[in-house]
């Protein structure tokens, strides 16, 4: 139903606090033809939705496409494959053909994990993260121009080495400039070997507790805002199991959200129209639309 396909493996960023680029090494890619041929193998037994998986995987450059882009073009051509994904990028390799993509692969999915990690400038540069928060704005904007409906996910880090209140303060307004629709927040803490970890200037443990608890209660609450504001819509489901009630299946939207409605076993595998009526903090619930129901 769902599968996860490993595009790229290892990274060169060398982001201040992240052990990848030591412990899996520089970035490749694997060939064009070896993913598009794993792609049709799962299709060929049910899978309808991929996401593609690399520590950096929209730094793509493997032989047989230009780029991410056309990677997903070319997995959008198979058959059975209804959506796709990716995880995790990077700010800086989303070019103007992989925003275009999201504009117009209908397969590519309207949920994007963009990891940003700080609002601040200055700590943005202590991470080593190769771009300012407004470029990171500006991203989002262009984003959104080419897909509207976009919902974004990313990952926040709480108290890097150096990181003062106003470094925070810069989180928090990006935070509620973007809107986030999920997020992973973390406390800073030093992976041994980075440049990080021997950093001066170390955040103390009540401050990181205090900044991650405010980032994680304005991001709840965005959540919970996105989910609440689907109440009242129909968006198309995939099916993926049993749900955790008698009769209840449980699936996905476009936007990754987990939905649980009642409907027959053989909806699995299956993309079908369901009536959101109800958005709680880390799911929905749904009710099959009538033709559904019947067909059932
Ligand atoms: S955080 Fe991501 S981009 Fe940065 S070094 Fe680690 S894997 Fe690479």
């Amino acid at each position: 139903m769902t599968a996860f396909l490993t595009i790229q493996e290892g990274c060169d960023k060398f982001c201040a606090f992240c052990v990848v680029p030591y412990t899996r090494g520089a970035e490749y890619s694997r060939p064009a033809a070896a993913i598009l041929a794993e792609a049709r193998r799962m299709a060929a037994q049910g899978t309808r939705e991929v996401t593609l998986l690399g520590q950096n995987v929209n730094a793509w450059h493997g032989e047989g496409a230009s780029g991410l882009a056309g990677l997903l073009r070319l997995l959008a051509e198979v058959p059975g494959i209804e959506r796709l994904r990716y995880t995790t990028s990077h700010p800086r390799d989303m070019d103007e053909a992989l925003i275009a993509a999201h504009r117009d692969i209908p397969q590519v999915m309207p949920f994007l994990h963009l990891p940003v990690q700080s609002g601040s400038d200055r700590i943005l540069a202590a991470m080593n993260r190769g771009h300012r928060a407004e470029d990171y704005l500006r991203l989002v904007d262009r984003l959104r121009v080419a897909r509207p409906d976009l919902a974004l996910s990313t990952d926040i880090i709480a108290g890097h080495p150096g990181e003062r209140e106003e470094d925070h303060a810069a989180t928090m307004a990006l935070i509620r400039r973007v809107g986030f629709a999920q997020a992973f927040s973390f406390k800073y803490s030093p992976r041994p070997g980075t440049p990080a970890a021997g950093a001066p200037l170390q955040v103390a443990e009540a401050d990181k507790d205090r900044r991650l608890a405010e980032i994680q209660a304005l991001l709840r609450e965005q959540q919970a805002a996105f989910n609440a504001g689907m109440a009242g819509t129909i968006c198309e489901v995939l099916w993926t199991g049993p749900g955790r009630h008698p009769g209840q299946m449980s699936g996905r939207t476009p936007w990754l959200q987990p939905v649980h409605a009642l409907a027959p076993s053989h909806c699995v595998g299956r993309t079908t129209p369901v009536r959101i009526l109800a958005g709680h903090p880390n799911s929905l619930s749904g009710e099959l639309v009538e033709q559904e129901r019947t067909a059932a």
